[in-house]
């Protein structure tokens, strides 16, 4: 099976920014005030704001070159890999993928802080006095993990590495989930970066870039990446 591990630089070509890109969405909020439980708590407004607009910034952004090669891959290869992806935007889905799962949330839900129910709401505004279809209650937030609070659906990175034996990771920098564990699991694996990065470990540098912790590196953006990725994991599948 494969594990598919993906983060910001699979949507960058779509037009999907993100706080280390410094554009006009982001520059307007600290990100600790609006990704943090702690700016939550003090300014739920605020963060609503936030989210509803990045909510409306994803409606009119389609899915790039790099989603709809793994949705072929879906496809190509039916239940025998795990999407797993750190974006919070849906262009795997508008792509086509069937089973992703998002590591840090989605932006087009809604959940509920008292029953725990999530629902779609697309690309529409949430309402501060929107309230729980199934609860009734007005603990209504943004379906996005923030930091300070845990992200269960980790469990299913260590799912994928338990039934997994090749691994692509595609557009992650390594600097919130650590990748560099993950690839040392697996015996064939591919990273696609267009740029090098150096690994961090808790102690800083250890003068090694992650990409030297995977079988194969492809120093390219997502979009341009794909035709070589097929090949490699073609290759790996006839083994
Ligand atoms: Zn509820």
């Amino acid at each position: 099976m494969i594990m598919v591990f993906s983060g910001a630089g699979l949507s960058a070509e779509s037009g999907i920014r993100t706080f280390r890109d410094h554009d006009g969405l982001w520059e307007e909020y600290d990100v600790m005030q609006v990704c943090s439980t702690q700016g939550w708590e003090a300014d739920r407004e605020l963060v609503t704001q936030f989210y509803n607009a990045r909510r409306q910034d994803l409606k009119d952004k389609e899915a790039n070159r790099a989603h709809i090669t793994l949705a072929e891959l879906e496809k190509k290869y039916p239940n025998k890999i795990y999407n797993l992806t750190q974006n919070v935007d849906n262009l795997l889905e508008k792509a086509g993928c069937k089973n992703v799962i998002h590591l840090h949330g989605t932006l087009t839900d809604l959940r509920c802080e008292s029953c725990g129910h999530v629902w779609d709401i697309g690309y529409e505004k949430q309402n501060n006095h929107d309230a729980c279809p199934v609860c009734e209650s007005d603990l209504v937030r943004h379906n996005v993990v923030m930091f300070g609070e845990a992200a269960p659906a980790y469990q299913h990175i260590y799912e994928a590495i338990a039934n997994c034996k090749i691994l692509i990771a595609i557009g992650t920098s390594g600097q919130v989930i650590d990748i560099v564990p993950i690839a040392t699991e697996f015996h064939h694996s591919i990273l696609i970066n267009p740029k090098r990065e150096e690994y961090m470990t808790s102690f800083g540098s250890n003068g090694k870039y992650i990409d030297e912790y995977f079988e194969h590196f492809i120093q390219k953006n997502a979009g341009d990446s794909m035709d070589e990725m097929m090949s490699i994991i073609e290759e790996f599948m006839d083994v």
